[in-house]
């Protein structure tokens, strides 16, 4: 069966960039290249990524040329994959846990937005028996790429559904993207996950260089356990994401009530509309004005688009403020302000 849903064009887009700059090859700094774009669907909805990628230009380098991708990346999907990895943990989650069927799974993603055809469900779950099938001890294939990079750089992420308790974890190896272990634990104390690094380190046969998390505390402890001396760099994304919830929810609502405040600016622009005169040509500037800034989305968190659009209409306002001041009094425009 055609896919019978279009995928909607991202309004979100994301950009990533790795937060490693000197090359591991041979320490020296490696320039942001180029860029790849990857569209995703994901449970908060279709999102564009923007990946910056580095390369080392030294002549020489092992590395030379070698594309260097962010670390985040595969936080948020596998590799060629277009569903995000929570796309990914629910449906195992769904499935194994909830013991539902693929109608059932499909209907409840259906119902939380994500655009997905049944057999692409099928299609996930294999993908999730895969991930949590990987085994390094067998897997000569992954073992030659680590061999000839000589060096592995970890990753760990945890991916918790909300249904059911389990968590999805996930050890990748950032140089080549590749996953190496995943399992599906019903807690996540240093306890739990210092043997998934242990198992993870005796099976590459190259040494760990760093390991990149969130920084939260039981990571960490395991990394201290697992890979004693082994330098652990937190990921300012898995950092944002988690501090952005509350921030984008409380921006989300300010900017609902500002936009309310700016109602009526078609009125206003008909009003004036076919007058001749400059009042009525910057009148027309105002309310473009305003309404270029309420289709303004910014970017959480660093640019949350509550507070920017806050910014811009601020401008308008005191803008109008002087325009009044000087006595060249734009009709009604005021009652575009805030
Ligand atoms: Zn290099």
């Amino acid at each position: 069966m055609a896919r019978l849903l279009a995928r909607a064009q991202p309004a979100r887009e994301r950009v990533l960039v790795p937060l490693r700059q000197d090359c591991p090859g041979c320490g020296g700094h490696m320039r942001l290249r180029y860029e790849n774009r990857r569209t995703l669907v994901t449970l908060s909805g279709p999102v564009r990524l923007r990946l910056k990628i580095r390369r080392c230009e030294r002549e020489g380098c092992a590395r030379h040329r070698v594309p260097y991708r962010p670390e985040a990346e595969g936080a948020v999907a596998l590799p060629q994959h277009e569903f995000g990895l929570d796309v990914v943990a629910l449906v195992g989650v769904l499935r194994h846990q909830e013991h539902r069927s693929v109608p059932e799974i499909h209907a409840v993603l259906l119902g939380r937005g994500v655009e997905i055809a049944e057999r692409s469900v099928t299609n996930l779950l294999d993908r999730y028996d895969e991930l949590l099938a990987t085994s390094l001890t067998d897997a000569r294939r992954l073992r030659r790429v680590l061999a000839r990079q000589g060096r592995a750089i970890l990753a760990l992420d945890g991916m918790q559904p909300d249904v059911g308790h389990e968590v999805l974890w996930v050890v990748r190896e950032c140089l080549s993207g590749e996953v190496l272990l995943a399992r599906s634990l019903l807690s996540g104390t240093a306890e739990d996950l210092a043997p998934l690094l242990a198992e993870v380190a005796q099976a590459i046969g190259v040494p760990v260089e760093g390991v990149i998390s969130d920084g939260q505390t039981s990571i960490r402890r395991a990394v201290e356990r697992a890979l004693p001396g082994v330098p652990h760099q937190l990921c300012q994304f898995h950092f944002l994401r988690e501090a952005a919830n509350p921030v984008y929810e409380a921006d989300r609502h300010a900017k609902k009530g500002l936009k309310k405040g700016v109602r009526g600016v078609r009125r206003i622009e008909r009003s004036v509309e076919g007058g001749q005169d400059v009042g009525a040509e910057v009148a027309l500037g105002y309310c473009a004005a305003v309404r270029s800034a309420i289709t303004d989305d910014g970017r959480t968190p660093l640019a949350a688009p509550g507070l920017k659009l806050k910014g811009r209409l601020e401008a308008v306002a005191s803008s109008l403020d002087r325009v009044l001041e000087k006595g060249a009094r734009p009709r009604r425009s005021r009652g575009s302000g805030s």
